[in-house]
């Protein structure tokens, strides 16, 4: 994995989140308070603005310094689990990362939201995307699945994750709250890690 890989995500990360205004902010005044939108955008912009100095860094310490800065940048409940998902990442990556090593780096991440949230599968978050994924994608790098393959299905679990949060009793965040008045709605930090992944999956096809 190389810097210059990270950076054209974070550039397509910041325009996909930027199309997706209307669709984030409805869900989190739905069934959140209305600022999920803003701390995402908040945060994707501040990594954004470092892009000069993460290339200039080995793959572990832009990951790092992606993680400090959403910490410093980014407020309400998300801001400081997506900031200890890449701080953990930060932790497995090396310089000449490959995918089964991305992938273990990636579980860690998923690991570090769970711990710090006190929250796990079926809460209805951000995690019900994010635990599959980091599942379905360790299990198909181990098993050497071929790039495009890998692709499309860790897409389709993505998709399935966002998907099954619709009909979720929430248990944690401010949704937890309304209790059943929230089933029916689909949890915003989970759309939003769908469309993260998704981009960045569209820039791997790229690439490949
Ligand atoms: P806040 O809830 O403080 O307003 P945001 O609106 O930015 O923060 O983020 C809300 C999202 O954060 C939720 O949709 C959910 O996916 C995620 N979230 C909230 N609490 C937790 C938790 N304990 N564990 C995992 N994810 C959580
Ligand atoms: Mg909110």
């Amino acid at each position: 994995m190389a810097n210059d890989f990270i950076i054209k995500c974070i550039n397509s990360v910041v325009k996909t989140i930027l199309n997706a205004e209307e669709e984030i902010e409805s869900l989190d005044r739905a069934i959140g308070d209305g600022d999920h939108y803003i701390n995402i955008k908040r945060g994707s912009i501040a990594v954004q603005s470092i892009e000069s100095e993460l290339a200039t860094l080995t793959p572990d310490q832009a990951f790092k310094k992606i993680g400090m800065t959403i910490m410093t940048s980014v407020g309400g409940a998300s801001g400081p689990l997506f900031a200890s998902f890449f701080l953990a990442l930060a932790k497995e990556v090396s310089g000449e990362s490959n995918l089964q090593q991305f992938s273990k780096g990636f579980t860690s991440g998923v690991e570090s939201i769970m711990n710090r949230g006190k929250s796990k599968l079926g809460d209805k978050t951000m995690l019900d995307v994010l635990i599959p994924v980091s599942k379905k994608l360790e299990s198909l790098a181990n098993e050497g699945c071929e790039i495009q393959k890998l692709i499309k299905e860790i897409d389709l679990v993505a998709m399935a994750g966002v998907m099954a949060t619709k009909d979720m009793m929430p248990s944690k965040g401010r949704s937890a709250g309304l209790a059943e008045r929230a089933v029916g709605h689909i949890d915003p930090g989970a759309k939003t890690c769908q469309i993260i992944i998704s981009t960045v999956c569209k820039e791997l096809k790229k690439i490949k």
